[in-house]
């Protein structure tokens, strides 16, 4: 059996921006309790540690709704395509992760059918109930990253994504950059237009709506202190685009990926059942 996949926080009826938090959760399904190593599940590899107080610090300043994901990403990578094979994470840190090899047909469906579709459904709900009052959205996604990976430091304290729309990252990113002492990645250390990076491409450009995702180091956010001044920094430079979002585009599919479309639709009429509605 698993329980609500998400929490929700409805902020101001007529705020343009709705924050997305997918890798928030730490929960896991009864039926996978104990067969994720605990070392692994406090880990970047578990939740993206300090995203849930953040995305809740930006909600509070922004007064905008926000969606938290409850269960880990290491159970299922809600910001993955389906057939993507990281969906269930096979490998961390050079090791297998027993629970995601093989998994059984009724177990993947568990997953999917139990914490994936109802996740994109209910974001799918709340935008399309805020788009009925506001007809410019802004996407905000929220990540935190790890500081080292694989080996290697990575210089940024923060990192802008995104894909086909730059308009908010570029401007988030102009007000950032002006900070003494600040290391921004510009599509850094991820790209928004890897393919990977599926919640964008389907929430807000399939849709046109402006959108930014945004991924700060997790040691800026290992302290209350920490998580209240960056997101004091964030809210700061979203502000402008919070009060005036940039117009809702033509909408746009990933380019890289032919098979989007189709694979949106199949989505969609499986997220159906959760009341969602497709697109116009
Ligand atoms: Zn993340």
């Amino acid at each position: 059996m698993i329980g609500p996949v998400y929490e929700a926080w409805s902020g101001d009826d007529a705020s343009p921006a709705i924050l997305v938090c997918e890798h928030a959760g730490v929960d896991i399904p009864v039926h996978l309790r104990g067969q994720y190593p605990k070392d692994l599940l406090s880990t970047h590899y578990g939740s993206d540690l300090g995203s849930r107080a953040l995305t809740l610090a930006l909600a509070e300043r922004l007064n905008a709704p926000a969606l938290c994901a409850r269960y880990s990403r290491i159970v299922i990578d809600c910001n993955r395509r389906l057939d993507d094979p990281t969906l269930f994470l096979p490998e961390a840190d050079g090791l297998v992760v027993a629970a995601n090899h093989s998994v059984a047909v009724q177990d993947r469906h568990d997953r999917v059918h139990g914490i994936y579709a109802p996740w994109h459904a209910t974001v799918e709900r709340v935008l399309e109930q805020r788009h009925e009052a506001v007809s410019n959205l802004l996407y905000v996604a929220v990540h935190s990253f790890t500081p080292t990976l694989n080996g290697h430091l990575r210089p940024w304290d923060a990192g802008l994504m995104w894909d086909l729309d730059d308009r908010v990252a570029l401007g988030v990113g102009k007000s950032l950059q002006a900070e003494s002492g600040l290391t921004v990645g510009m599509n850094e250390p991820y790209s928004g237009k890897a393919i990977q990076d599926f919640s964008i491409d389907f929430h807000a450009e399939r849709q046109g709506f402006s959108n930014i995702s945004i991924e700060v180091r997790q040691d800026h956010l290992a302290t209350a202190n920490g998580v209240e001044a960056w997101a004091d920094r964030l809210a700061k430079a979203l502000r402008p685009f919070v009060s005036a979002a940039p117009v809702r585009l033509a909408a746009a599919t990933d380019g890289q990926s032919p098979s989007f479309a189709t694979e949106a639709a199949q989505f969609l009429d499986a997220a159906g059942k959760w009341g969602v509605q497709r697109a116009s």
